[in-house]
């Protein structure tokens, strides 16, 4: 009756997973893309950003280097050589999500793709038909409506600079302003991030995000909060003239680019959705229930578009849970989104997992909180001030882990495991009986012996 069992709008994290995954499990499947195969993570997000921020770190530490007597001097920074690389190395993934798709037997085609019928999507001038449908077709940066927004960037531009800026202003306090802060601070940018509210990174543990802020600072960033970027213009010479309001005060300042790393809204423009009865939430995103379902029941929705958990391994998740639900053996239970880690590539980077210090008291049950800061043993020699955060948050009922939080060189890296074992129930008794490695910085998470403050004592 139908071209196809499932066909998918975005070949992003979500669209690929659920399309392979479908199609493995002997669905007829098609997918559009009308940018480039992969979506935002491939080739304007994660992946182009976290070598960039090997770029950054890597400069950095050349500084590092004296201390442990290797004499490198820095010759300068050739963007146009760390862009191009960058572009080749996501020309190559992009090869492997075709060829993945092709070998999984899933139809690609490269082309914007509309609803116009509840069954029937249009792709290009083409028509076909399919029993599902699943919208997975991401978000977008959004800027504010500001006088000279259109001299301004986003991290979808900041990965094709022509030039590498001189002095940049990153607006935002979430993930990809202190991420992007710190790749052009480290790459040699005089770099200023600007924060409309009292600390950067809200949402996060205070404690971290007040460590994290001071690390940053440290590292040479100007982080100026309680401000807000009124309006910019541009000078003859191609320079930004930026209206900084803070407080009472207005000043008026110069750069030769401004980020504006405000947020993410859902892609849903042109996709025809309200004509055939999708709802969309006040923010745009689909509506979706436990199932993905959105309000028409054979369209389904995942990743960004759903405004969830807007992170990769979230969307393929979702991806991975609806494939199953729709052509093999349906999960018992709704996705997990539970005790998510996840990481902010910031310099220093920040791990963090479960419960903030202010969810854990909110809980009103007595909670242990262990924390240590340290500097960390690579730094001594190299002379670096900067020092890592570890924070562990621990029911006094239970002894479950309630949260656990680094700030520190490596953070993701030993988060990933850490969240194993709390995802299997660990208990604080479970990390003292664990033996530690050394030296490492993860040993510290599984030597904490000393409550540093107890939340609700019973
Ligand atoms: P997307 O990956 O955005 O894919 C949607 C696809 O749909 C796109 O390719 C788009 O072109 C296509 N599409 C949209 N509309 C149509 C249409 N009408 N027709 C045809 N095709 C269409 N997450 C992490 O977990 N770790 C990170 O380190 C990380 N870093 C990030 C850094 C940046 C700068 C950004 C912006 C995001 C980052 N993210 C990170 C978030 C992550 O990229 C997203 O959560 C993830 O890509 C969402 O996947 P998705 O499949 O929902 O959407
Ligand atoms: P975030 O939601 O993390 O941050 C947006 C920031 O912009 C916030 O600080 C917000 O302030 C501020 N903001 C929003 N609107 C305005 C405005 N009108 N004027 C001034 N400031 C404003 O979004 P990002 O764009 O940084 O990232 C989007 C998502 O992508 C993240 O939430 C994350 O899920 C994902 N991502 C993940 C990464 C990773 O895993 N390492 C890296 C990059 C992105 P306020 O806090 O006051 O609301």
């Amino acid at each position: 009756m139908f071209d196809y069992d499932l066909l998918v709008i975005g070949a992003g994290s979500g669209g690929v997973r659920v399309s392979r995954i479908a199609a493995s499990l002997g669905a007829k499947v098609a997918v559009a893309e009308d940018t480039h195969m992969g979506g935002t993570c491939v080739n304007v997000g994660c992946v182009p950003k976290k070598l960039f921020v090997y770029a950054s770190d890597m400069r950095k530490s050349l500084v590092d280097m004296a201390g442990y007597g290797l004499h490198v001097s820095d010759r300068g920074f050739d963007w146009p050589t760390l862009r191009d690389n960058k572009t080749d190395e996501i020309k190559r993934l992009n090869g492997i999500y075709d060829s993945m798709l092709d070998g999984a037997g899933v139809t690609v085609f490269k082309g914007n793709a509309r609803m116009t019928g509840s069954h029937e999507v249009t792709i290009g001038e083409q028509v076909y038909t399919a029993k599902f449908i699943v919208i997975a077709s991401g978000g977008t940066p959004f800027v504010p409506d500001i006088p000279g927004k259109e001299h301004l960037i986003t991290s979808d531009d900041a990965f094709y600079l022509p030039v590498f800026p001189k002095r940049v202003l990153v607006v935002g306090g979430g993930y990809i302003a202190v991420e992007f802060a710190g790749i052009f601070n480290g790459l040699g940018a005089q770099t200023q991030l600007l924060y409309r509210g009292p600390q950067i990174l809200r949402g996060f543990d205070q404690e971290v995000r007040d460590f994290t802020a001071t690390q940053i600072q440290q590292s040479g960033v100007n982080i100026h909060t309680n401000a807000d970027l009124l309006s910019v213009s541009a000078l003859p010479d191609g320079r930004l003239e930026a209206t900084i309001q803070s407080g009472d005060h207005t000043t008026i300042e110069l750069f030769d680019s401004i980020l504006m790393a405000t947020g993410r809204t859902p892609r849903v423009a042109g996709l025809g959705l309200e004509s055939i009865g999708v709802a969309l939430s006040d923010k745009k995103a689909v509506v979706v229930n436990d199932y993905f379902q959105t309000s028409v029941e054979h369209i389904f929705a995942i990743g960004d578009v759903i405004d969830r958990v807007p992170l990769t391994p979230v969307a393929l998740s979702e991806g991975m849970w609806l494939a199953n639900h729709l052509f093999g053996e349906s999960p018992k239970q709704g996705m997990d989104y539970s005790d998510i880690p996840t990481a902010v590539f910031s310099q220093p980077p920040v791990g963090t997992l479960g419960m903030t210090e202010a969810e854990a008291e909110a809980t009103g049950k007595p909670v242990k909180v262990f924390t240590s800061q340290f500097r960390p043993m690579k730094h001594i020699l190299a002379g670096n001030p900067g020092k890592t955060l570890m924070k562990m948050l621990v029911c006094g009922e239970s002894d479950r882990i309630l949260g656990i939080h680094i700030v520190g060189a490596d953070a993701g890296e030993m988060l990933q495991g850490f969240a194993v074992a709390v995802k299997a129930g660990a208990t604080k008794a479970d990390f003292d009986r664990t033996i530690g490695i050394h030296p490492t910085a993860a040993e510290e998470l599984v030597t904490m012996r000393s409550v540093t403050r107890t939340l609700n004592p019973a």
